[in-house]
Formats: structure tokens, sequence, C-alpha cells
């Protein structure tokens, strides 16, 4: 119940507040409370008592935010209330933060698909389903239900230059890129040369890179590879005992020093040509071993002067009696811990120390960094665009949205090009699971992914995408933390820029 001089003097305060709630999320750091403004996408440093009532605004209903301003009102006083939601009013007149959301909220994918016509830069050639080794978080493995498995099956030479002549004749970018992918891609290097000479025949602009397991990247690839200026991205887990605990070869047996002496053997021809073109793709199963993992790179001269990315663990279609592969979320006490390194390392020599804890964050802070206040109509600009810049083409010349997606639609194919009324459908199918976005805090950051909403049979499941949308809030919650964390240290200027 109300009492109702409160609630008098709430009314007279004539604010729109209690018509809607806020859209935003409180969140400290370890010196501070913030408040991320969902819609003008503002984060805004606030004290305790404001932390209080901006909760209580935040609450779905207008009986229940009335009555968390009464226990904010018990606790302090009826007149710290009203003077801390005029300064509310203030603001949101004055300077248009802590705003309701006015208007019919649209969610749209429209932005990307304004013609029916390709605009692609970059494809990737699933060159083979075959592959030399049995990672245990491999999403072709037996780990995971998806319908895609290891198979034997590789391109045919025809289906690959028929692709490639499709995505050349089809591209916007004056720098297009061919990613060669399997399975293990090197187990056919001959038609890997093949599609490279073929493509610059084309356009001699065009570039490569090549996703590898590295173990069978030998000097005599090097030649090839060098021609044609090919990047090298090699999927590697780090210290010795984890990646020999996942990424094992088909018929049993370690992996880890065959793949660092290959590299070595790159390296002691062309460091240069290592340094430049060479990447790592850490896969990592356990967030607890990133500190292990910077350890390792920062002492290892070689791989230290490699960029590294992190990959986390893909949860869609991993059997639900697997969970030895779920904590790729830290808790408190560790991220603290992460955090606390990786703030350190900016303020000695430690840099080198922290290799995979900067891996880690980067991306955490790139989307909170850029994020974007919420219009009318709300484009998706974080969701990634289907049909147009990127397109995953399979051993058999189908066209997909990407590596992750053998169980989603095919959206088209070499011989018919792109299917504008499959990706029509998926575009629709995608907005439909999309009302929870309009009350979500997230949708300014989200960057949810198409292969979370599909189950198995190719059919849009709004339980699984609930599923992924806990993991991703939690995802983004370290994020803003994270991103506000590091600005209280070192200010704002070395962020890539928000917009707003
Ligand atoms: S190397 Fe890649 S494709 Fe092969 S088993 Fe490992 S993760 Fe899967
Ligand atoms: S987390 Fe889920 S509900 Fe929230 S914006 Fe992303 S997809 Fe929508």
């Amino acid at each position: 119940m109300i009492p109702p001089l409160l609630q008098d003097k709430l009314d007279n305060l004539k604010a729109d507040m209690f018509s809607k709630p806020l859209l935003g999320v409180t969140f400290s750091t370890s010196k501070s409370e913030y408040y991320y403004d969902t819609v003008s996408s503002e984060i805004i440093r606030t004290s305790p008592f404001m932390k209080s009532l901006i909760e209580a605004l935040l609450r779905k209903t207008k009986a229940s935010r009335l009555r968390a301003l009464t226990e904010v009102a018990r606790k302090h006083s009826e007149e710290k209330v009203l003077k801390g939601l005029k300064a509310i009013i203030d603001k949101q007149q004055n300077d248009n933060i802590l705003k309701q959301f006015s208007g019919d909220f649209e969610l749209s994918l429209n932005h990307q698909y304004q013609n029916r016509r390709a605009n692609l830069s970059s494809m990737v050639l699933e060159i083979t389903q075959k592959c030399n080794f049995r990672c245990s978080y491999c999403m072709y493995g037996d780990n995971y239900s998806n319908k895609r498995k290891h198979s034997k099956i590789s391109m045919k030479k025809d289906v690959a230059l028929q692709a490639i002549k499709y995505f050349l004749d089809n591209c916007g970018s004056e720098n297009p890129i061919i990613t060669f992918f399997g399975g293990e891609p090197f187990l056919f290097p001959n038609l890997i040369e093949e599609c490279m000479e073929y493509a610059r025949g084309i356009n001699p602009d065009t570039k490569f890179t090549i996703t590898t397991n590295g173990y069978l990247l030998k000097p005599p690839h090097f030649d090839f590879i060098r021609k044609f200026q090919a990047r090298v991205s090699i999927s590697f887990d780090g210290p010795k005992a984890i990646h020999n605990s996942h990424r094992i070869l088909s018929g049993g047996g370690e992996t880890f020093d065959t793949i660092m002496k290959n590299i070595k053997d790159l390296f002691y021809i062309d460091a240069d040509y290592v340094k430049e073109n060479f990447m790592l793709f850490l896969t990592l199963t356990d967030i607890e071993n990133l500190g292990k993992l910077s350890l390792f790179l920062g002492e290892n001269q070689i791989l230290n002067e490699l960029p590294v990315s992190i990959n986390k663990i893909t949860i869609r279609g991993l059997k639900e009696n697997v969970n030895e592969f779920m904590r790729t979320l830290p808790g408190d006490t560790y991220l603290n811990k992460l955090v606390n390194e990786y703030i350190d390392s900016y303020q000695g020599d430690k840099k080198k120390l922290v290799k995979a804890h900067n891996a880690y964050f980067f991306p955490q802070i790139k989307l909170v960094s850029v994020r974007f206040p919420i219009e009318k109509s709300y484009n998706l600009c974080k969701v990634c665009t289907i049909g147009d810049k990127r397109l995953f083409v399979d051993v058999n010349g189908d066209f997909r949205v990407c590596e992750k997606s053998h169980d989603l639609p095919i959206i088209g194919d070499i011989n018919q090009g792109l299917n504008w009324d499959a990706v029509d459908r998926m575009k629709h199918e995608f907005l439909s699971t999309t009302n929870p976005c309009k009350q979500c805090w997230a949708v300014g950051l989200c960057n949810v992914c198409w292969v979370d909403i599909y189950d198995n049979n190719g059919q849009v499941n709004k339980n699984l995408k609930e599923d992924i949308c806990k993991i991703r809030l939690a995802e983004y919650s370290i994020a803003l933390r994270v991103f506000m964390e590091l600005t209280e240290l070192l200010g704002d200027n070395i962020f890539p820029k928000a917009s707003s």
C-alpha cells in the first residue's frame, strides 16, 4: 500500500515518470556505482541513493515502481526521494538522459536489406569436412547434437571455382577475402593453391586466409602461402597440458609438439612473414585458464610475437550431459582477479604477460564502447547480416549463413546464387523472436547470433533463444563492468569511439 501523502506528492511532480519503466541496468565497479541508460546509451555515475531510485523506476509495473519508491522513502525520507526524482526529471529535460522510451519501439533488420543485391566482401569455403583431429569441443564432434558431423566429403574443384566466380562477381569490396575452412584445409593444399591462382586471375586484389589446426602446416606449403600473401589462423590452445587435453589426433595422440615445431620452422624461414600474417586462435574451455594462457604466451619468444584471438565454446547443440566446457563466464572473484591483473599490466612493464587477458577483454570493451542509442525504429545493427557481406559455402556448393549454421536453412547455392526469398524468410523468423528485446536493457549492445535461434531441425525455437539470452546478458553485464573499471583507470581515449 502506498502512503497517500507520498502518492499525492509523486503525482504532483507532474512527471511522466511512472507511466513506463526506465530501460537500462545498474552495475558497480570496485570504486563506483553506474547506470547504463539503454535509450540514450549513456553510462552515468550514480550515488548509492540515486541507484536505488533508478532501480525503483526500472520495475516493470507502475504499482511495483511506486512500491519500490515507498521502500526507498522509508529508508531515507520522503523529501530526499522527491528531491532525487526532481533531479532525474531535470536530467530528462535538460540532458536527454534517463528517459523512458516513448513511441512504438520497432526492431528491424531493414538497414541491411535495402536492395536484393549481394554486396559481398568475404567468403568462407568449406574445402573439406574431413579432419585429422578430434577436438573435444569441436562443434562437428560427438559432444554436439548438430547435424553436421566429421565426414570424408570434400569440395570438388569445379564447385570451389564456381563459388569463387560467384563471390568475385558479386563482391562490393575492393579487397575481397576468401577463407579456406574445414575440417582441415591443409589435407588438400593443392586445391587451396588452385583456388588462389584462379581467384587472383579474376581479381588480383583478392586476399586469402587459411584456418588450420597447424598440424600439417609444413615448410613446403609456406611457398604458396607467401606467394599469395595468405594469412594463416592457427587454432592452438596454449600450454601443452591444456592443448593436449582437448586437441587430439583423430586416431588418438597429442598434437602440441608438432604444431609448435611447425610454427618454429616457418618462423626461422621467414620471421617477418609469420609475425605479420599468422595469428593464434585460442579456444577457452575454462575461463580460469586465462592467466596460464597469458603467462605461457608471454614467456614464449615466438608466440608472443603473434596476435591472439580468444574463441569461446559454442554452446548451441552442446549435449546436456557435457558440462565440462561451460566455465566460460568468470565468477565475481575470478573476474576481479583478471581485471586487476589486466589493469596492473598498464602500470608496469607487464603487458606481455596479459596477452590472453587482452584478447579476452578487448572484444568486450569494444562491444560497450561502440554502443548505440535507441531511435523509434531500432536497427539491430550488431546482428550479423545474412546474404550480405559474408557468405559461407559448404562442400556441396550450398550457401549458408556461417560455419556454425549447418542446421539452419540454406540461403542459395553456386548455381542459383543467393536465394533472397530464403534470406527474407530467415529475417522474418529472426524478427519473430525479438519481442522480449523491446524490453531488454541490452538491446543497444546485443550481437545475438542467427545460429542461436534455430534448433537442429532448422526451426526457430524461442526457448533456445531464451537460454542463450541469459548467457548473453551475463556477458554484457561483465562487459559493462570491465569497460568502466578500465575507463576509471585509463580514461576513455584508448577505446574505440562510442556513437554518443
Ligand atoms: S581441428 Fe577444427 S574441425 Fe578438426 S576437430 Fe578440431 S575443431 Fe574440429
Ligand atoms: S539479450 Fe536476448 S532479449 Fe536481450 S536484446 Fe539480446 S536477444 Fe534480445
